[in-house]
């Protein structure tokens, strides 16, 4: 690297300085949205390989989601000039880090997605006599697995254990056993403490119980841990995480040094004093966070007459933003030119509390020609052709995955129940013999010929074409036309240049990792369309929060019931995501946190002071 300690502290203040340079085998640092945490963690790993010459591979970074990696990747490479130091960090989830680690013991690693998951909570349900959804049970599960409590509650033990075995008869695990069976791994030092040796957790809030036992483990071998986070932005409870498990360092390790940052480069005055009161209903102290930017534009509140409202509000204010000229305004336009930058597309974000919210924006987006990606796990993911097509691919990288193979064969060949057993009979035998049996064993299946004639086809194709290129194809094979969840997935598929990234992304990524491109292609930027919780970590110049509603903010539903102070944290970290310009809309009737935000923070005249509303979005002052 060119760069010398000064310049690479110079970007810094003092505190966050502090945190780059601090020695202590324990390291936390508390602070609140756009303080610079991830900022400083990078500074710092940059730092010990420059500086203390730490061998880079030595360093592990644990990001919240593979997209955050990627850019803490990129912008390490970006300081260095090379590709070559981050290559050998480990920077990733804990999910991938742990596949990566079991993976290198291992022969396979087979892991049942969430539908998968689904499937087999419904099938043990049939069996026992519970009166939860299959999705409830699944929540049940997950929390007694990571919250490692020895016993579950016991009316559901036979079923829990009923779970299981199915997956041991697949020889699969889920999501939470990849993390468990890894963490063993570790605990009996049968996997290696190799780059463990400076460990950095990002969104430490947001860790569960056994991403907390990992980071025990794992800071056995370690020289330095170094964590950040913020507890006002825990929003992952749900999940079974748990903001407490910053005191719980405490205890842990009794030498930890504790710094807080209190400056806030990312956001207006206007838009830190809007967001601030969320969480000060929250118990826990003062929090304080001093705006760094000067003084912008107050923060809009707009109230619609339907989601539909808002939605072509919306597209016309971005439009509007990028410099397009609305006829209908054409007299205002001038004045407000000179106030507001020129925008570009993707220097803003619509932000919602429900995917199910999504879809009315799409449609507008669309009709106004907005370029747009949505970030998200969505409904199309459960479609019976999407999961066919996914199976096969799946089955083609890692002939062991019987289940995969099903679930494929079942749209095309409606494999019949005794077939589905006898394939996996005959499997269970076949394993743990080598992968090339897999596609003999098919050979002597005579309905499964055709199938299998394909499978060889794409197992040369999967290798050399891009997903979109043999997901295309697929669907010619399988005569399958026209089906728009299939579409969907093809406009997640190009953000991948190989299949099996794309598959694991598709089974392990976050909100914010899962991409899907609104249908064309373009060089000029696009809007981001994303939940909430997906947005977590991110910043925009920009960002519209729509659906500021009763009943969404906070979210009542039989699958949820609020849990206000967590809600509160989730609207905070919604509105800070916000640089310049927060814009908050409502329709029908408004939430309740709305109340909380100073009015002297928040645009008081009549839109038309701005910019004449047109007429048929009716949209009228908050
Ligand atoms: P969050 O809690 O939302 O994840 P964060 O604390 O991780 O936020 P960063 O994303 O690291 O904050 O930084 C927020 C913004 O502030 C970024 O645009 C970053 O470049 C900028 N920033 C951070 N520190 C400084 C600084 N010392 N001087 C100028 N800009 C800074
Ligand atoms: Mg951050």
């Amino acid at each position: 690297g060119s760069s010398t300690a000064s310049n690479l502290l110079a970007e810094l203040n003092p505190e966050q300085q502090e945190a780059v340079l601090a020695s202590e085998p324990a390291i936390a640092v508390i602070a609140g949205p756009g303080t610079g945490k991830t900022k400083t963690l990078i500074s710092r790993i940059a730092y010990l390989v420059e500086h203390q010459g730490v061998n880079p591979s030595e360093i592990t970074a644990v990001t919240f989601t593979n997209k955050a990696a990627g850019e803490m990747k990129e912008r390490l490479d970006a300081h260095f000039h090379s590709k070559q130091i981050t290559r050998a960090m480990t920077i990733g989830t804990f999910h991938s880090i742990c596949l990566q680690f079991l993976s290198n013991q291992l022969e396979a690693v087979t892991l049942v997605d969430e539908y998968e998951s689904l499937d087999i909570a419904k099938e043990v349900l049939l069996s026992c006599d519970l009166s939860l959804s299959p999705r409830q049970f699944l929540r049940a599960i997950s929390t007694w697995k990571c919250h490692m409590e020895r016993e579950a509650p016991s009316e559901l033990m036979d079923a829990f254990l009923l779970y299981q075995q199915r997956l041991s008869q697949i020889g699969a695990l889920d999501f939470d056993d990849l993390l468990i069976k890894a963490w063993e791994g570790w605990q009996k030092e049968s996997l290696p403490f190799d780059g463990f040796a400076y460990l950095c957790v990002d969104e430490f809030q947001d860790i569960n119980e056994i991403q907390y036992q990992l980071i025990r483990s794992w800071s056995r071998h370690c020289k330095g841990l170094f964590v950040i986070g913020d507890p006002d932005q825990s929003i992952y409870g749900f999940r079974g995480s748990d903001s407490r498990c910053f005191s719980r360092l405490t205890d842990d390790f009794p030498s930890l040094r504790l710094i807080r940052l209190l400056q806030n480069y990312r956001s207006t005055p206007e838009i830190l004093y809007s967001a601030l009161p969320m969480i000060s209903q929250n118990e826990g102290p003062i929090r304080e966070l001093r705006p760094w930017k000067p003084s912008g534009s107050p923060v809009r509140i707009l109230m619609a007459e339907s989601d539909l409202s808002e939605a072509i509000f919306i597209a016309k204010e971005i439009n509007r933003m990028v410099g397009g000229i609305d006829m209908l305004d054409a007299h205002t336009q001038n004045n407000q030119a000179e106030q507001d930058h020129i925008r570009s597309f993707s220097d803003m974000a619509i932000l919602y509390r429900t995917h199910r919210q999504g879809d009315m924006l799409e449609r507008c987006l669309r009709q106004e020609g907005i370029p747009y990606v949505v970030a998200g796990r969505d409904d199309f993911l459960a479609d019976e052709f999407v999961r066919a097509s996914l199976g096969f691919f799946r089955f083609i990288l890692n002939p062991g995955d019987i289940a995969s193979l099903i679930q494929c064969l079942q749209t095309r060949w409606k494999c019949p129940e005794d077939i589905r057993h006898a394939l996996r009979a005959q499997w269970m035998e076949a394993l743990p013999a080598n992968q090339g049996d897999a596609f003999v064993r098919l050979q002597n299946w005579e309905p499964l010929r055709e199938c299998l004639r394909l499978l060889q086809f794409y197992r040369t194709k999967i290798v050399e074409d891009s997903p979109r290129t043999l997901l295309e194809s697929w669907i010619q094979d399988w005569n399958v036309t026209d089906h728009e969840p299939l579409q969907r997935l093809i406009n997640m598929s190009i953000f991948h240049d190989r299949m099996e990234p794309f598959l694991q992304t598709l089974l392990l990524g976050e909100e914010s990792d899962l991409l899907r491109s609104g249908g064309r292609t373009y060089d000029a930027g696009t809007v981001t369309l994303m939940t909430l919780h997906g947005s977590k970590g991110l910043e925009f110049p920009v960002v519209f929060l729509c659906g500021v509603n009763k009943g969404l903010i906070p979210l009542e539903s039989a699958q949820h019931p609020a849990d206000i102070p967590e809600e509160r944290r989730l609207f905070y970290v919604g509105m800070t995501r916000a640089k310049e310009d927060l814009i908050l809309l409502t329709s029908s009737d408004p939430s309740p946190f709305l109340s909380d935000i100073p009015m002297d923070h928040v645009q008081s005249s009549p839109v038309a002071g701005r910019r004449r509303p047109s007429c048929e979005t009716q949209l009228s002052l908050f």
